[in-house]
């Protein structure tokens, strides 16, 4: 039979008492000046519960004692676990944390929104990051309803952010070759993302708080499309989306990985692909799985890639 166990106000008020003691301490707060009370530091501070009522709370007194003239009295021991409580931490919010707060808020209007259209427009409205400020126009994505293959890169480049359309640059014209003479597909048969939406300034890298700013867009974007195989462009896409931040895209990429009902076979980015042309046969080894997982018929020799990919 368990019993239960009173609790003593008295006990916890102490414990309290102490616990705020040894968080002061620890933030360098002294309640009483050195002088005053030699010896505090070695000596666990006991403090004794003051005998208040907890009812209403009662009128200052001009008299009450200041805070660090109160001399310390004898409190119980911390029990472990509550020190544990009391370990340092971080107290202010990074903007990091504050992204991952207001992400949720822009998940809420991302799920609210029921076709591509309201999403598309959403995102036009959206000011979330700085990006906003700099940016000529969101790009939101190629591709105007459900497809069974979305490919998803990092950001719009300076082309993308000028046109409004994903992957129209250089980039853009060796990944049409891939959807083309790859995979036997028109551009219009497949949808093509970014991880973010906006452009960032001299094309660096995007940042976590973008990208979490982003996520929640892209991830309705990929409900919506609803795609049988989403193909990563590069590391920054597969990682992001495989939830993988230290993983390499070497060790990502040359397999296929579900999540949430979906394939995911993250390739190269089509940019690198430009500068070091003798990777392509590794991404045409890629594009293939794909296909398999699209049960679409794979060319042999001088087929339906002559030359393009591979
Ligand atoms: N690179 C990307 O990752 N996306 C684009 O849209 C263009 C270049």
């Amino acid at each position: 039979m368990s019993q239960e166990v009173e609790s003593d106000p008295r006990a916890e008020l102490g414990i309290l008492t102490a616990a705020l003691a040894a968080h002061a301490r620890r933030l360098g707060f002294r309640g009483q000046r050195k002088s005053e009370s030699p010896g505090s530091e070695a000596s666990p501070i006991r403090v004794e519960p003051p005998a208040v009522r907890p009812v209403a709370a009662a009128p200052v007194r001009q008299d009450a004692p200041a805070l660090d003239r109160v001399a310390p009295s004898p409190a119980p021991e911390l029990p472990i676990n509550e020190m544990a409580a009391l370990a340092p931490r971080k107290s202010t919010p990074t903007a990091l944390d504050a992204a991952v707060i207001q992400a949720r808020e822009i998940r809420a209007r991302a799920q609210a929104c029921a076709d591509l259209p309201s999403l598309r427009a959403a995102v036009a409205a959206c000011t979330a990051c700085s990006l906003c400020k700099t940016r000529t126009q969101t790009v939101f994505q190629d591709g105007t309803g459900k497809v069974p293959v979305m490919f998803v890169g990092e950001a719009p480049g300076a082309n993308e952010d000028e046109q409004g359309i994903p992957f129209v640059g250089r980039a853009g014209a060796l990944l049409n070759d891939i959807i083309t003479k790859g995979m036997g597909l028109r551009r219009e048969d497949v949808s093509i993302a970014n991880v973010l939406k906006c452009r960032p300034p001299d094309n660096r890298d995007p940042s976590d708080v973008e990208k979490t700013l982003c996520t929640p867009w892209l991830d309705r974007q990929i409900e919506l499309v609803d795609p049988k195989v989403v193909i990563p462009l590069g590391g920054h896409a597969a990682k992001h989306l495989l939830q993988s931040p230290m993983a390499s895209l070497g060790s990502l990429r040359a397999r296929v990985h579900e999540r949430q009902g979906r394939k995911i076979v993250p390739t190269f980015h089509p940019a690198y692909l430009l500068r070091s042309p003798s990777e392509k046969p590794e991404c045409w080894k890629d594009i293939q799985l794909a296909m398999k997982e699209l049960a679409m018929p794979i060319p042999g020799r001088g087929g339906n890639n002559p030359g393009g990919v591979g």
